[in-house]
């Protein structure tokens, strides 16, 4: 089994912590907020974490203003693979904890799920320090930067020059407070704002700024770390590359189709488009945290092959882990309907013949 932790219990974080029930070969076995951590080696229920106010509530949790460095100095040898699902605001606040995970001397894969270009850059700025301390960093692994910037990457392979990547993102959640961190980081893209302003207002003033916009936020022009991923895979160069969506939190409905258009010209002169548009029902914490588990895959695959340092999503495709044979059990447990399967191509043509 591979051990893995989470840094953070928000949105993101108590997610993944599903999604690892469901699946084989990974155990959850450490996970953190602001309020402690809790370190099990024998599997920690994704359901107990779902449902906890915070971390330090679960019984055998311990308190801990320093949880992230607290987790790791104490259980390094029996954690694989990091997920940080922290927020990321000021835009150093992950590249710091980056720094204070090296010093613990912890060994083996970290994946974040970070989005802004600068951030990015920063991590990649580890690459030496990483590689001295004998750890891998895959960088900008969620959904934008992540699963939409390696299909990019793959859909690239069609051309002999790429000459635009746009993408667009649709989100919906019901509750603005249940992806803080992320509504948080989305609001420093607006005209007025930035990592450093958003990261000092108060929850009283971010919701002024939802009700403004009756929850709705329009993106244009993001700085996106996509592009400076999509850049050093050498798909294209950074100014090619745009990013925007639209985020209801209001409304668990997507607003619109998340989707990337890779547009370039082929070996025999043709200019086209691929299209990679995920299908509606997808939520953001599907279309992150399950690349990032992906991501852990592929990044201890090549930790075995001695690879170290930093890597984007974009350099590498996430490896599919398959799901326990009970999956469907685990999810009524935690909570979820079973939805019909649509009829396959195979078995319509039977009905059909
Ligand atoms: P959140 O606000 O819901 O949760 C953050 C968690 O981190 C909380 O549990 C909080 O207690 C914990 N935390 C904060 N500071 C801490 C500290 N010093 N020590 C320990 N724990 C601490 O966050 P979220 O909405 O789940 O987002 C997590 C990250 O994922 C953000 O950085 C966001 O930008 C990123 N994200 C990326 C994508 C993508 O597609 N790439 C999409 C969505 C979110």
């Amino acid at each position: 089994m591979i051990n893995a932790a989470i840094l953070g219990a928000g949105g993101l974080g108590k997610n993944m912590a599903l999604l690892i029930e469901q699946k084989k070969e990974f155990n959850l076995v450490g996970i953190c907020d602001s309020s402690g951590y809790l370190f099990n080696e024998n599997g920690i229920n994704g359901l107990t974490v779902k449902e906890a106010k915070e971390i330090a509530s679960i019984p055998g949790s311990v308190p801990s203003s320093k949880s992230i460095i607290d987790l790791i100095s104490s259980h390094k040898d029996k954690i694989n693979t990091i997920f940080i699902a922290l927020p990321n605001l000021p835009n150093e606040f992950i590249p710091n904890v980056t720094n204070e995970i090296i010093k613990t001397g912890f060994k083996g894969v970290l994946v974040d799920a970070l989005k802004r270009t600068r951030a990015v850059e920063m991590i990649k700025d580890l690459d030496p320090e990483l590689k001295k301390a004998g750890i891998l960093y895959l960088t900008g692994c969620g959904a934008t930067p992540g699963l939409l910037t390696a299909a990019a990457s793959l859909a690239a392979q069609s051309f002999v020059e790429v000459l635009d990547v746009t993408i667009t993102f649709g989100v919906g959640i019901a509750n603005w407070d249940t992806y803080k961190a992320t509504i948080r980081e989305d609001i420093a893209h607006l005209e007025g704002f930035n990592p450093e302003i958003v990261s000092r207002m108060s929850d009283e003033e971010i919701i002024k700024e939802l009700d403004k916009r009756n929850g709705v936020l329009e993106l244009h022009n993001m700085e996106h770390a996509d592009d400076v991923m999509l850049e050093f895979a050498n798909v294209c160069s950074r100014d090619k590359v745009t990013v925007g969506g639209l985020v209801d939190t209001r409304n668990a409905k997507k607003p619109i189709s998340t989707n990337v258009r890779i547009t370039g010209r082929t070996f025999e002169g043709r200019i086209s488009t691929h299209q990679f548009v995920l299908g509606d029902e997808t939520t953001m914490a599907a279309n992150v945290n399950g690349p990032v588990l992906g991501y852990m895959k592929s990044g201890l695959w090549l930790y075995d092959l001695g690879v170290r340092g930093v890597l984007t999503s974009a350099d590498v495709m996430p490896h599919l882990m398959p799901a326990k044979e009970n999956y469907l059990e685990i999810q009524e447990k935690q909570g979820y309907q079973k939805e019909k399967e649509p009829i396959g191509r195979k078995e319509f043509q039977k009905m059909m013949k």
